[in-house]
């Protein structure tokens, strides 16, 4: 049986790092990236390779077209050919009306949250695509309940990279449908982890919860699940959809 490769962006804590426990224990080998959490990131591989898997962390920021080529060189060299990428690598700052917002943060939430899953996609495809002797493979990109919502008042500029990421979803997936490739999206709504202290409101999912239909946040572990779900054979003629995780908000 030919071996899984996952590449998953932002493995070190919160969603990334729990699809990186689910991933190994589905039998992928796993190469998560990080950029300030170190430490973190390393205690993920170590948990994997305590259980027997394959895995290896690299730091590898998403805004740098550079290091996503490096960390995909890494993963062709010690794992081989890819068969799955999780664009989940995403950044929130601190809540802001539109009015406040300058350039140089839209070019930070820009460059991370929807460029790097660009170019991180565009490098799945070469090594997956038929058409360049690849074997297929799937990806699913990180979007977020804000792309439908709009974060109007807090966040409208990380709420409008994810629209991009959405549109990105779609395109792609009819762009290499023919070509052994699924892509398809997951909008996670309220979970709980640390992107809530950048975005100022480390309580957000206590604050907000009352507005979910089932009264509560959500777990990275119940993203995870989506998205293997979504990379996984179940998933054979899912492509170019957007699921949306949300406890029914
Ligand atoms: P966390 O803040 O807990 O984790 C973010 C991860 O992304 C970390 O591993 C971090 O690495 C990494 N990261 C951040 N910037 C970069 C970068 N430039 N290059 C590489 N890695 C980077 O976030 P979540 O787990 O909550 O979020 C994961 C995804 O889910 C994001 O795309 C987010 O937008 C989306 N999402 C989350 C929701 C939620 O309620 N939590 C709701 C909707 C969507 P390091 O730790 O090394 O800095």
């Amino acid at each position: 049986m030919d071996r899984k490769i996952i590449i998953i962006t932002g493995g070190s804590r919160g969603i990334g790092a729990e699809t990186a426990a689910l991933a190994a224990s589905e039998g992928y080998a796993v190469c998560i990236s990080y950029l300030h959490n170190r430490d973190a990131a390393e205690a993920v591989v170590e948990s994997i390779t305590r259980d027997g898997g394959d895995a290896m962390a690299v730091r590898a920021d998403v805004a740098i077209e550079a290091d996503i080529l490096n960390m995909f060189d890494k993963v062709d060299r010690q794992f081989g050919p890819l068969t799955a990428l999780v664009n989940n690598a995403g950044i929130l700052e601190k809540q802001m009306r539109v009015d406040q917002m300058d350039v140089a943060r839209l070019q930070r939430i820009f460059t991370t949250n929807i460029v790097g899953s660009f170019v991180c996609a565009r490098e799945a495809v070469k090594r997956m695509s038929t058409r360049h002797g690849g074997k297929g493979g799937a990806i699913v990109n990180i979007s977020s309940i804000a792309a439908r919502a709009g974060g109007p008042g807090e966040y409208v500029d990380y709420a409008a990279s994810k629209g991009a990421i959405d549109t990105l979803t779609i395109g792609l997936a009819k762009e290499v449908a023919t070509e052994g490739i699924r892509v398809n999206g997951v909008r996670p709504g309220v979970i709980y982890t640390e992107i809530h202290a950048s975005g100022g409101e480390p309580d957000r999912v206590e604050r907000v919860k009352a507005a979910v239909p089932m009264q509560r946040g959500g777990q990275p572990v119940e993203i995870a699940e989506a998205v293997m779900w979504l990379l996984s054979d179940k998933a054979s003629y899912t492509t170019g959809a957007l699921l949306d995780v949300t406890g029914g908000r």
